[in-house]
């Protein structure tokens, strides 16, 4: 038995079939681009299926937006051209076989928590750090989507509601200071307040034009003063995770999206800050915070495991 699972990016569409008894395994895998806007996004989808020539018993797909529980996308910020679409309707119509649809975050969670890192755990938290903040919360073994299929959307809790604005309406959500975006935020203010000669050489001499990529490749090479600004990045990303923690309780967190690049630079001071964040944090267990280890697949075999249960069939 086979299912597909299409994981909706900004830039591409990805595909792959699996047997869901062995989510490790990719029978077959194939991308498309990602439509501008999302126009034809269904044609897109029905095709990529094909493509992959799998004869699927049933089709995942996670996209990145706002899905209720019956596959229903309200919005996604990067998907314009789509508002109110009930895509797991269209796409079982079109294809014939089960369609199931879900946000794109938790079909990365449900990947890593099949066959990454976090297998084995119940009870897990898988945070993606890229221009934003995407996350899964798996809870007895499950996706946890909330009364509406909205939950898991910690990038916009306020972390500082005097902090920078951010395009949802609030001042001060996470996924403002804690992502790449955060990151590059960090530098750039360092760089203009006189610091960070290293990081500025890199990006050309203008304290304007530096980036994240500056930062960490200046650390890399051993410069104090870019490894300070992943240090400042860190104790964001662990203010997150432990107020995160201190509600979920996860047995794992798991760290992916663009900045996983940047682990061995920040998972230290992550660590660090995060047992002197957490309540409790010398009298409790201590919680793993581990990279990703399926890296852009994991999205896809999450969503062609869907299907078993924790989406939203149609
Ligand atoms: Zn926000």
């Amino acid at each position: 038995m086979l299912t597909v699972g299409l994981d909706v990016g900004g830039t591409k569409v990805l595909g792959v079939a699996i047997d869901p008894r062995d989510p490790g395994t990719i029978v077959a895998e194939h991308r498309v681009p990602t439509p501008d806007g999302g126009a034809g996004l269904v044609d897109v989808l029905v095709g990529l299926a094909g493509a992959l020539g799998a004869s699927p018993q049933a089709v995942g797909v996670g996209i990145p937006g706002l899905v209720d529980r019956s596959g229903t996308l309200h919005m996604g910020p990067h998907l314009r051209q789509l508002r109110d679409v009930p895509l797991a309707q269209l796409l079982t119509d079109r294809l014939g076989v089960p369609a199931t649809v879900d946000n794109d975050a938790n079909c990365h969670a449900v990947g890593e928590q099949a066959a990454g890192a976090a297998a084995g755990a119940d009870e897990s938290l898988v945070v993606s750090f890229g221009t934003g903040i995407g996350a899964g919360i798996v809870t007895g073994g499950r996706i946890l989507r909330g009364a509406h299929g909205f939950a898991g959307e910690p990038g916009h809790m306020v972390v500082d509601p005097n902090g920078p604005p951010c395009p949802c309406g609030k001042r001060g959500c996470w996924e403002r200071l804690a992502s790449g975006t955060g990151l590059a935020r960090l530098a750039r203010d360092a760089a203009v307040a006189g610091r960070l000669d290293a990081v500025v050489a890199r990006a050309g001499g203008d304290p304007e034009a530096v980036s994240g990529e500056h930062v960490t490749a200046s650390a890399r090479a051993g410069d104090k003063e870019a490894q300070a600004v992943l240090d400042a990045l860190a104790r964001w990303i662990a203010l997150g995770l432990a107020n995160l923690t201190n509600v979920l309780d996860p047995e794992v967190i798991v760290i992916g999206g663009g900045l996983v690049d940047a682990a061995d630079l920040l998972l230290p001071e992550v660590r660090t800050q995060f047992a002197t964040l957490v309540l409790g944090g010398e009298k409790r267990p201590v919680v793993p915070i581990v990279p990703a280890v399926l890296g852009e697949h994991a999205g896809a075999i999450g969503a062609a495991l869907l299907p078993e249960g924790t989406g939203s069939a149609a």
